[in-house]
């Protein structure tokens, strides 16, 4: 039984009805730990568990570490999850929550990822949250899924992009499935568009800062699996405000009953903006990533 669940796979009426298109909702907001995270990291976990690795150890106070504390406590292996002295309260709470052990270190991530490096040994296994091969391939069950469900053929992926490791995924999963053809359109916040102004400048770029809400979004720079994919790939590049993300959360939380993440609501945004990278495809698939870390009052919040 692997950690992830297969999720449900919905066409949204509403959304079909906004577009004139078939909007196809791949909720892995649903699975345990609230985003598709646990699937890579699951998937990872297993293999380091197997590998007889004696404890876990991760400097994301996101998603990816709760993912990895949540894997450790279904796996009986402990966890140390290094975040820095901005990780909120809810987040450590989440992670604690899976009987993680949480060490608070630095003013940044940077220097609670090196401080997380420092502590490993030879009996450790360090989960990256987006760049390694055995994440992508547990992140690609998710279009195993789509694929077994046989219900559609997709011609367009909606994705959300951070580090890429989903992007990196979601093209793993096509390709094995015989889709290696359909467009991917990979979905960042401005602020966070990491993806989209490397595949502009040609080569894979740095941000100097993240000025987006969608933190699980924040990563200066994408990882180079990512970038090297959009050069033979058909993948498309959106970047949407942290308004329309926003915005895009709260309707879908009307239309669907679900709490998501703003990293999640820029990929929901294409469809509520009818945004022209959709505009003439049928069967349209989006991955609602999900995202456990923004509470409601936290959304309306920055929307103001
Ligand atoms: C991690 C995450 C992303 C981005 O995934 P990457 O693999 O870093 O590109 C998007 N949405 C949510 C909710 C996440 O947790």
């Amino acid at each position: 039984m692997p950690l992830h669940i297969d999720t449900p796979l919905l066409e949204s009426r509403p959304l079909g009805l906004h577009t004139g298109q078939n909007i196809w909702l791949k909720f892995d907001a649903l699975q345990p730990c609230g985003s598709f995270k646990i699937r890579g990291i699951g998937a990872a976990c297993e293999v380091y568990a197997r590998q007889g690795k004696k404890r876990f150890v991760s400097s994301s106070g996101g998603n990816a570490g709760i993912a990895v504390a949540y894997a450790g406590r279904r796996l009986f292996i402990p966890v140390t999850v290094v975040v820095p002295h901005t990780t909120t309260e809810r987040a450590k709470e989440l992670i604690r929550q899976e009987n993680a052990e949480v060490i608070v270190h630095g003013a940044s991530w940077m220097e609670a990822n090196a401080h997380a490096q420092s502590l490993l040994t030879a009996d450790d296994a360090f989960l990256h949250p987006f760049d390694n091969p055995l994440l992508w391939e547990g992140h690609a069950t998710l279009i195993d899924e789509v694929a077994q469900a046989g219900l559609f053929v997709p011609d367009a992926v909606v994705l959300s992009v951070g580090g890429g490791g989903l992007l990196a995924g979601m093209v793993e999963g096509l390709k094995r499935n015989g889709w290696g053809h359909v467009p991917v359109i990979a979905v960042e916040t401005e602020g966070a568009s990491s993806l989209a102004q490397s595949v502009k400048a040609g080569q894979r770029i740095e941000l100097a800062a993240i000025t987006s809400v969608a933190t699980s979004l924040g990563a200066k720079q994408v990882c180079e699996q990512a970038f090297n994919l959009t050069q033979t790939c058909p993948i498309k590049c959106a970047v949407v405000s942290d308004r329309e993300a926003l915005s895009a959360c709260e309707q879908f939380l009307a239309d669907h009953r679900v709490l998501v993440e703003p990293a999640c609501g820029a990929s929901l945004s294409l469809v509520y903006e009818r945004n022209p990278e959709l505009a003439g495809y049928r069967n349209v698939l989006v991955v609602v990533c999900g995202g456990m870390t923004a509470s409601l009052e936290q959304i309306r919040e920055w929307a103001k």
